[in-house]
């Protein structure tokens, strides 16, 4: 890495110490009006505004957490003082702080304290013996009582049954979290703990599969994880603190300096603003809350009110409803709701149209509901039947109230009608895009392509139609959904950029040389807009951030290359070298080392490679985060 240490820094405040002095000694008119000096300029770079003009600088200035230059190193030199601190960027390149506008940080750091399988394909015998050798003689205070966690499970064709995971303990409570948050297996223990028998039925938004006699197989789909999850002890509001300071800088560390929890439970809401009021938060939260779709006049209070607690604080804001209304496409699980049934292993229809979660009259009711309270409405759909429905629901809305300025968002769009493309644009919908999964993988190819109708596989994350129908595109992780052995974090706006661009795996020898739709890519000016100015828009916060304009709070990233000037396919290597929040460096890469590694990685990481029988590469693992609904409510019939 190429950045000048502290000592150079301290050498140019120095240096122009002398200038300062001169200003002391009442010369200020032969240096012209000197403004206030900034506490941070940098300069010496390539300065990406991205305003709307598409503005290029070399430096900004900032003072205190605001912007207050932005332009050529000798526009930003009279801001400089004895006590500014200044980075010579040497042609390093200078973004808006990134706005993941998808992600779980309190869920994920939960993940974080589980002994993870980090999203191997492995099968049941090889997780058995990974907890057994890997996982349960390093737990700390093992009782009899304490449920034995794996989180980060792959779902694609995995199987395992209450039996299986006897294995793992008999006496005590087992679960296993896949990685997409849509799916866990348990033992027995688990099953009777939480009252699940042939006799419970399937809850509202969820499935407890069953075996040719009706009994429970362990395996849970959708809501039906929250008859389990609900009886878990939860972690200490400490922990939980703890962790998600550990979540929160990994994100940092990917120049992330504003985040949309897409599934802000009470937990998590207490957990920012414990974090908030500690002065130990450095993100902007914008919380999209959680809650079920129904038109429940006790529920749109419930939501009124926690936005009305967080008005006014810094740092964390909760004007957002997250709603989820399908579930996922990937063989076997199959939840996401389709307007063409499921193939089965010899490509003929099956019955399956996937999980039809919602009744779409109330779905109306309850948007239109919302948007008139002036909540924008966040919804995860995969399937192709509930984007439409979602579309439907919104026009409902507008023609009921108008245009609210409401900025409604539908996340993850794996497949979608081509007839609805334009409706997104026509309605003010944002796209909410996790574009590092568009590639192929044992995901796309293995778990999907066989068991869709190939006109639909056409259309899987249509990134670039979208964008060709006017729709805005807006960037997330989805974080945890991904993980990587020695990688919690894998899904980064730069990933993100090279996934969307090229449609290629980088990281399995199986998929070289295929591409995912690669008709659907789209541009680096696309990727970055859409975790900057375009998120911004999306989370109604461009007045303030989303690009580097003065008056803009300071939120920027630095990167040891130009992700304009770097080929597509490299760009997984761009680094970020400093990631500043309000005006000050939050992630500075030289000195971050491996202080947010987990201190097991490299033990479990050894047995994985054992267990998966290879090295194994940096596979990309996704679905779909832990959205389980806090209340279960079982389905009358069925
Ligand atoms: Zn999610
Ligand atoms: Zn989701």
């Amino acid at each position: 890495m190429k950045r000048p240490a502290l000592g150079q820094r301290s050498a140019t405040a120095l240096a122009l110490a002398a200038a300062t002095a001169l200003t002391a000694l009442g010369l200020t008119a032969c240096l012209g009006d000197s403004p206030e000096p900034a506490t941070l300029v940098m300069r010496g770079g390539r300065v990406h505004t991205m305003d709307a003009r598409g503005t290029q600088a070399t430096a900004v200035a900032v003072r205190g957490n605001h912007i207050v230059a932005v332009g050529s190193d000798a526009d930003v030199y009279r801001y400089i003082g004895a006590r500014t601190q200044v980075i010579e960027l040497q042609g390093h390149a200078v973004l808006p702080g990134f706005i993941d506008t998808h992600i779980h940080p309190v869920m994920g750091a939960e993940r974080l304290a589980q002994c993870s399988v980090d999203g191997v394909q492995l099968t049941v015998a090889d997780i058995v013996s990974y907890a057994l050798a890997d996982c349960l003689p390093f737990e700390q205070n093992p009782s009899p009582e304490k449920w034995i966690q794996i989180a980060n499970v792959n779902p694609a064709g995995f199987v395992a049954t209450t039996t299986d995971l006897d294995q793992i303990s008999s006496t005590r409570p087992v679960a296993l979290h896949g990685i997409d948050g849509h799916t866990e297996w348990v033992n027995h223990v688990a099953l009777q703990r939480a009252g699940i028998t042939a006799a419970t039925p399937d809850p509202v938004g969820g499935q407890i599969e069953r075996d040719a006699n009706g009994e429970p197989t362990g395996f849970l789909k959708d809501d039906a994880q929250g008859l389990v999850d609900s009886i878990i002890p939860p972690l200490s509001a400490d922990d939980r603190i703890a962790l998600t300071a550990q979540a929160l800088a990994l994100a940092r560390s990917h120049g992330i300096t504003s985040v949309q929890d897409a599934w802000a439970s009470q937990e998590a809401l207490d957990t920012y603003e414990a974090m908030e009021g500690a002065r130990t938060l450095d993100m902007r939260v914008r919380a999209s809350l959680m809650s079920t779709i129904g038109d429940d006049e006790a529920e749109y209070q419930r939501l009124i009110g926690i936005r009305a607690h967080f008005a006014g604080h810094p740092l964390v804001r909760a004007d957002s409803v997250k709603i989820f209304s399908d579930g996922v496409i990937e063989y076997p699980t199959q939840t996401a709701a389709m307007t063409k049934p499921y193939l089965d292993a010899n490509g003929q229809p099956t019955a399956n149209l996937g999980g039809r979660y919602f009744d779409t009259a109330v779905l109306g009711r309850y948007v239109t509901r919302l948007d008139k309270e002036g909540f924008s409405v966040h919804v995860h759909s995969i399937g192709d039947y509930t984007t439409h429905a979602l579309l439907d629901a919104f026009e409902t809305a507008k023609a009921a109230n108008g245009d609210t300025g409401n900025r409604h968002e539908i996340a993850h769009l794996q497949i979608v009608d081509p007839a609805d493309f334009p409706r997104f644009a026509q309605l003010g919908v944002y796209a909410n895009m996790q574009l590092f999964w568009a590639l192929p993988d044992e995901y796309s190819i293995d778990a999907v392509q066989p068991f869709i109708a190939p006109d639909l596989f056409r259309y899987m994350y249509p990134a670039g139609s979208l964008k060709a129908a006017g729709a805005t595109i807006i960037g997330g992780s989805d974080w945890p959904v991904d993980a990587m052995p020695g990688d919690p974090m894998p899904n980064t706006p730069l990933s993100a950029a090279q996934s969307a661009i090229t449609r290629a795996n980088p990281f399995e020898p199986a998929y070289a040389g295929m591409t995912l739709d690669i008709e659907e890519a789209v541009t680096i000016d696309d990727v970055m807009a859409a975790y900057t100015i375009n998120a911004a828009r999306a989370l109604k916060q461009d007045a303030t951030t989303g690009s580097i304009e003065v008056g803009k709070l300071a939120d920027l990233v630095i990167l040891d290359q130009d992700p304009w000037q770097v080929d597509p396919t490299a760009l997984l290597g761009v680094t970020v070298l400093d990631t500043i929040f309000d005006g000050r460096i939050v992630h500075d890469a030289a000195s971050a080392g491996a202080a947010t590694a987990k201190a097991r990685t490299l033990h479990a990481l050894a047995t994985l490679k054992r267990l998966s029988g290879h090295e194994p590469a940096k596979r990309p693992t996704r679905d779909h985060t832990n959205e389980v609904h806090p209340a279960i409510v079982p389905r009358a019939t069925r």
